[in-house]
C-alpha cells in the first residue's frame, strides 16, 4: 500500500515542447535532488521526531512523494523546483504517512502540527505543480 502525493491526472496535452527539460538539465537535477532532498527529510524526521528507512528520488510524472508501508520515502527530483515550503511541505506529508497511512484527521493534524500553514503548500501545488511535472 501506498499513499502519494499525485500529480493531476489530466492528460498533458501542452505540447511545449520547447519548455521541456534536456536530459542534462534533467541528469544534474537529478544529482542536485539525491544530494539535497535526503538531508531534508533527515532534519524534518528529526524534527518530527518520525523514523524512516531510506529516501529514493526519482524523475516522475506521476506524483510529488510517496511512503510505502515498509517506512521508504519516495520523491520527486522536482522538488528541487518549487519554492522551499512546498518542498518542506511534500516531505513532511510523507513522514506524517510515518505515523497515519492515511488522510485522516489524525494525518492531517501531524502535518500541521509540524506545519500549520500547510494548505497554503497545497494550493501552489494545486495551481503550478503540473506546469512543473509537465516540463519533464
Ligand atoms: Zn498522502
Amino acid at each position: 500500500m501506498q499513499q502519494d502525493i499525485n500529480a493531476s491526472d489530466k492528460k498533458s496535452d501542452s505540447g511545449n515542447v520547447e519548455n521541456k527539460f534536456t536530459a542534462s538539465e534533467l541528469a544534474n537535477i537529478l544529482i542536485d535532488a539525491k544530494i539535497k532532498l535526503p538531508r531534508l527529510v533527515s532534519h524534518y524526521a528529526k524534527e518530527m521526531d518520525i523514523e524512516y528507512e531510506n529516501v529514493f528520488i526519482k524523475a516522475q510524472k506521476t506524483r510529488w512523494g510517496s511512503c510505502s508501508d515498509r517506512g521508504n520515502i519516495n520523491l520527486n527530483c522536482l522538488l528541487t523546483q518549487v519554492p522551499p515550503y512546498v518542498r518542506r511541505y511534500v516531505i513532511v506529508h510523507e513522514l506524517a504517512h510515518r505515523k497515519e497511512m492515511n488522510h485522516s484527521e489524525r494525518f492531517w493534524k501531524i502535518v500541521a502540527d509540524e506545519m500549520p500553514d500547510y494548505q497554503k503548500s497545497v494550493r501552489w501545488l494545486k495551481k503550478h505543480g503540473d506546469s512543473i511535472i509537465d516540463r519533464l
